[in-house]
């Protein structure tokens, strides 16, 4: 929960709050399922963050509100209130396995001092024993404790091993958490929390290699939804995700940038290369003629534009991708169904392009 929407619902206007988000709700004709009070309630909280700009452009295009589509928003939205829950059962989990080995090392523990004390009163009753008989009792003693000493060895053994396989259950669901937060719930491919993470990290790295960024952007898409309907867009955007993912093999990173956004990084590679995988992006989705699943209907081919930017020296992220942004708006006003270059170096006010 942000710290916004936490301090609001412990403060004097929380029921005020909470009476409007099921008001809300209601006339958006929502089901005040749990997620969606969350939801809905980050929305009020804050009406002008990024998830109230998503859910208001939804309720003005008259998007239904699916629990799908909430699945998504709490993912793209809401990221670290679910993935702490997720960190903060874990942290039970392992906190009753630590509590529980302790207990069997402390109990370990008592067992082999007790075998310590026997062994040593074992050896005074040797030094004072007199005839056979009383040898047999003191090996008789010694016996049992051994046995009872391997017993507990045996059953601290077996709770290690049971907490190793706990701990390492552990790892891999909280992998599996980590990988879902940073995954776009619709499409499959890293989402934009991901992208920033990745571009920040590769900008990072330093200059020793070229570094390109992309940005790709379905052409006319308000328009594709308006005629073909919201779940065949999304056909579309899932459709155009594997086409990207194909292509995106080794070093590159292909995300969800946003809506019908997609953004690729190109570690190591110029302008070139990046040109040409871009091309055959934008003539594999352009040339393929849609169908939808459910009705067989001919939907006719979308298209793509793109714009991609070669990182200059130094150059920080955020100008990278602005330069990239700006790319794949001169492929929209140039007619769109293209692909765009940003200048290696800024022109001189007046100087025209080549
Ligand atoms: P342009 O060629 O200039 O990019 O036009 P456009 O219509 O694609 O661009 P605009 O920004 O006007 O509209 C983007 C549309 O993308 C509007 C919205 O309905 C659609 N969109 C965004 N996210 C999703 C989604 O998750 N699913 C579906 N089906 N549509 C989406
Ligand atoms: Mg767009
Ligand atoms: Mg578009």
């Amino acid at each position: 929960m942000s710290n916004q929407v936490e301090t609001a619902v412990r403060g004097p206007q929380a029921y005020a709050l909470a009476r409007d988000v099921i008001d809300e709700m209601e006339k958006a004709r929502v089901w005040p399922t749990p997620l969606n009070f969350e939801i809905w309630l980050h929305y009020l909280g804050d009406p002008d963050g990024a998830l109230g700009r998503e859910i208001r452009r939804m309720l003005a295009e008259n998007l239904p509100i699916t629990e799908e589509t909430s699945e998504m928003l709490a993912a793209e939205f809401l990221p670290r209130g679910r993935l702490s829950d997720e960190i903060r059962d874990a942290g039970a989990v392992l906190d009753r396995e630590l509590a529980s080995v302790a207990s069997a090392i402390a109990r370990a523990h008592k067992t082999q001092s007790d075998y310590g004390q026997t062994l040593a009163g074992a050896s005074d009753s040797i030094d004072t024993a007199t005839d056979g008989d009383a040898l047999k009792t003191v090996i008789g003693g010694l016996s049992t404790a051994t046995r009872k000493v391997r017993r507990e060895t045996a059953a601290l053994e077996k709770r290690l091993e049971a907490s190793n396989n706990e701990v390492a259950r552990l790892r891999d669901h909280l992998e599996q958490v980590r990988r879902d937060a940073m995954t776009d719930a619709l499409t499959n491919l890293a989402n934009r929390k991901a992208f920033d993470e990745r571009l920040a990290e590769v900008c990072a790295e330093g200059q020793k290699a070229p570094l390109t960024l992309a940005l790709l952007d379905i052409d006319h898409f308000k328009r594709f939804n308006d005629t073909w309907g919201h779940q065949t867009g999304d056909q579309v955007l899932r459709y155009v995700s594997t086409v990207l993912s194909r292509v995106c093999v080794g070093q590159r990173f292909a995300a969800r940038f946003g809506g019908e956004e997609f953004a690729i990084i190109f570690p190591g590679e110029s302008a070139g290369a990046v040109m040409a995988a871009l091309e055959s992006i934008r003539q594999e989705v352009a040339s393929r003629s849609l169908r939808r699943r459910s009705t067989n209907d001919e939907l006719g081919a979308v298209t793509l534009s793109a714009g991609f930017a070669e990182r200059r020296p130094d150059e920080p992220c955020a100008a990278l991708l602005e330069r990239a942004d700006a790319a794949l708006y001169a492929s929209k006003r140039a007619g769109r169904n293209r692909i765009t270059g940003a200048p290696a170096v800024d022109r001189a006010p007046g100087q025209r392009a080549a």
